[in-house]
């Protein structure tokens, strides 16, 4: 599977403000730059915690590039997949609604009541580890429902979590001309954080290129 992490973030790093808060980091321009990611993938992942703070739909925005979609053979919107152990996916998130296919990846702790009720609204629940979501098993799961090319949208916890597993191939960052700032303010990559400088993830820098008012970093992992 490839897997493509893109995220908007200011200057000192941060996806969103302290309180969690969706905020509009980049302009036209880049959502159009995502869409187009978008519309190149099988499938979308983003954490719980994204789908608790900012409800999204995780669509293709444009026509023409669902219809290039179905021409080529594509459902018009990618999958979307939510990493959520515990299955705390409200079964009304709008990522439920029947624009696409629908996969929640939880643990063997999910409640058996809350599996039931994604599976009442639509999703295809999948297992994997004991606490929280072993990625590299889901993803293989995955990988049999025809998802080879994910585009991974955060939040900080999971995009930690995904280098940590050494499961990330590209990453692209939008980096907003404005501050945020709070500790607590989600970060491109948060979870535990990595100590011995030996394992930090080494990315190799392919492109930057001025996009609104900010730029975009292209790495590959
Ligand atoms: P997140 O990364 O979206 O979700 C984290 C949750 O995913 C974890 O708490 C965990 O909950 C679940 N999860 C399941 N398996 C996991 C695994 N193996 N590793 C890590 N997590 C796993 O949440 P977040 O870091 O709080 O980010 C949300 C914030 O980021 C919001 O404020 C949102 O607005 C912002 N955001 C910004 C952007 C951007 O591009 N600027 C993009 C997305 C989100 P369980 O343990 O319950 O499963």
């Amino acid at each position: 599977m490839h897997v493509h992490v893109n995220a908007a973030e200011s200057v000192d790093g941060k996806l969103s403000t302290r309180e969690r808060e969706q905020v509009a980091i980049s302009g036209p321009a880049d959502f159009d730059r995502m869409d187009e990611l978008r519309a190149g993938v099988d499938g979308v992942l983003v954490g719980v915690g994204t789908v608790l703070a900012d409800d999204p739909g995780l669509t293709v925005k444009n026509d023409e590039r669902r219809e290039r979609r179905e021409r080529d053979g594509a459902p018009p919107n990618p999958a979307r997949v939510v990493a959520d152990s515990r299955a705390r996916t409200p079964p009304d998130a709008e990522l439920l609604d029947d624009a696409a296919a629908t996969y929640v990846l939880v643990s063997e702790d999910a409640a058996e009541a809350d599996v039931a009720a994604l599976s009442a609204a639509g999703a295809t629940v999948i297992t994997t580890g004991s606490g929280r979501v072993d990625l590299t098993a889901a993803f293989d799961r995955l990988k049999e429902y025809g998802v080879e090319r994910l585009l991974v949208e955060g939040g900080g916890e999971l995009i930690f979590s995904l280098f940590e597993a050494d499961l990330v191939d590209r990453l692209t960052v939008y980096v907003g001309s404005v501050v945020i700032g709070g500790r607590d303010a989600p970060t491109l990559a948060d979870g535990e954080g990595f100590t011995d400088p030996d394992s930090f993830p080494e990315l190799s820098l392919t492109d930057v290129e001025r996009v609104d008012d900010g730029v975009v970093l292209a790495y590959d992992a």
